[in-house]
């Protein structure tokens, strides 16, 4: 799309904003019920789709694309009225009489930048947010994940009008003419590096946004731990999507303890989990390049098991290294694939030293049974959200805000937190007529007065 295209849209969803922006909260949630009608109704292309991009397994489009989006569909057409309501807080006694509320506004035109990882969900779920709180957005879906972005502009195409929402599919060159525009929020999932030069090209504009992005997620797995239960959820944690998921753990620091024990149980779990060979219900990587990067970074590592790759399905089977050593590119950088590397500790201060030597990552995970160890670790390290005995799962509660800190990311979403992000706070005071307390007009004649009332805050 040329730029002078993109500029003729956004004059379109301002014109869109500004008459419609006041639509009522039943109108949006009735677009919202057209929206989850017409994915109901394309359920079989979106996982068709999916699956075209990088074989996800149709297990894994229900539970971490569909019933995702599906929950926070139906939880904003359940609240969005409660949550919309204007907040009556207590008035300031110095302006009284007054009644004083928080009304909730959009912020006008959304952009969202989608990655191709979770390519459905990662795209419609800050969309529906946007959208049920009012604003205007155009969502630019990942380039590497062509089959899943045209199903996702059919979409929104069959839902909405290009004023309200509209699919602008596109590569580096579109996303960065979409970001030439002034936005009056912009939404963006990613990686770091590319998130920062997102949040400086916004910067111009001193847009507020949100940035989603990565890191090296450790998980620690301390002697106490149910051994047979963590192997099976870091296992599943980390493989699923092939570990192409941005909470996933990106390496594992085991007690010395139980190390060489809890080896043997992270490799029988994968023999369980793949017994067939055949990695049917496993996803393959995304592109040639990445897969390119993978392999490279297996290069003189000590692979305990797996290592298996195919470069002409972008397969790389499940694969767990030890200790690599942390100057290699496989430590230096998000991992973002099925490589897990395996470290030992043998004391708190060896984890600290380990785990601060990184930058904040978006998730961590303590595998304990000793409240103690888990109290210590969440109060010792900061990171954008945790599991104490699983991984990822913390993704599914939409009661709890999802996101990152410092390099990890900026805000966070999901239910009640997306409807926070997608909508600006304005404090309105409403002052009454019928008692006007003279004393804070000129002249000022009641100094002493007022100093007197001011010992009271001193
Ligand atoms: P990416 O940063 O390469 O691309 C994300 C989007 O940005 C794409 O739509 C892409 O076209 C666009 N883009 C790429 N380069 C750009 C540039 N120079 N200027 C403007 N836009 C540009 O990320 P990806 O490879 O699609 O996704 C993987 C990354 O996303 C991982 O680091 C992962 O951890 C992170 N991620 C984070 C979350 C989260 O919720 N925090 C979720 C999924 C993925």
């Amino acid at each position: 799309m040329k730029e002078e295209d993109i500029s003729n849209l956004l004059q379109s969803q301002d014109q869109f904003f500004k008459t419609t922006s006041k639509t009522s909260v039943l109108e949006r949630v009735s677009i919202l019920k057209k929206l989850k009608a017409t994915i109901k109704a394309h359920e079989h292309e979106i996982i068709k789709a999916i699956y075209k991009d990088f074989q996800k397994p149709e297990f894994e489009v229900y539970t971490t694309e569909l019933f995702v989006v599906y929950k926070e569909l139906n939880l904003f057409i359940k609240k969005l009225k409660q949550w919309s309501k204007p907040q009556s807080v207590s008035p300031a006694w110095l302006n009284f009489p007054s009644s004083d509320k928080i009304h909730f506004v959009p912020w006008g035109k959304v952009l969202v930048i989608a990655p191709w990882n979770y390519p459905f969900q990662l795209a419609i779920t800050p969309v529906i947010g946007a959208i049920a709180c009012g604003n205007t957005v155009v969502l630019k879906p990942s380039e590497h994940t062509p089959h899943t972005a045209d199903i996702l502009e059919k979409i929104i195409s069959e839902v909405f009008e290009p004023q309200q929402a509209k699919v602008i599919q596109g590569a580096v060159e579109t996303s960065k003419k979409l970001l030439n525009q002034k936005w009056d929020y912009v939404f963006f999932t990613g990686s770091v590096p590319v998130g920062r030069i997102v949040s400086q090209q916004i910067a111009k504009h001193m847009t507020p946004h949100t940035l989603e992005l990565g890191g090296k997620n450790p998980c620690i797995i301390d002697a106490s731990a149910n051994l047979d239960v963590a192997a099976k959820r870091i296992c599943w944690g980390k493989f699923l999507n092939a570990g192409q998921t941005c909470i996933a753990p990106d390496y594992l620091l085991i007690d010395a303890k139980i190390k060489t024990e809890f080896q043997e149980k992270l490799i029988s779990t994968l023999k369980t989990f793949y017994e067939d060979g055949s990695f049917d219900d496993y996803a393959r990587l995304i592109h040639a390049d990445h897969f390119k990067k993978l392999v490279g970074y297996l290069k003189d590592q000590t692979i305990i098991y797996g290592g298996d790759s195919d470069p002409d399905t972008n397969f790389l089977s499940p694969t767990l290294v030890d200790s690599p050593d942390f100057s290699s590119s496989l430590m230096q950088e998000e991992i973002f694939g099925p490589i897990l590397p395996l470290y030992s500790y043998s004391s708190f201060d060896e984890l600290e030293n380990i785990i601060t030597a990184f930058d904040k990552p978006l998730s961590l995970y303590a595998f304990s049974s000793r409240k103690e160890f888990t109290d210590r670790v969440n109060e010792k390290f900061d990171f954008g959200g945790g599991v104490i005995n699983d991984t990822i799962v913390h993704f599914v509660n939409d009661k709890l805000p999802f996101g990152g800190v410092g390099a990890s990311g900026v805000g966070n979403y999901h239910g009640k937190a997306s409807f926070d992000t997608f909508t600006r706070k304005k404090p309105i005071v409403n002052r009454k007529t019928w008692l006007d307390i003279p004393i804070k007009y000129p002249p000022y004649t009641r100094v002493n007065s007022f100093k007197s009332f001011m010992n009271l805050f001193r």
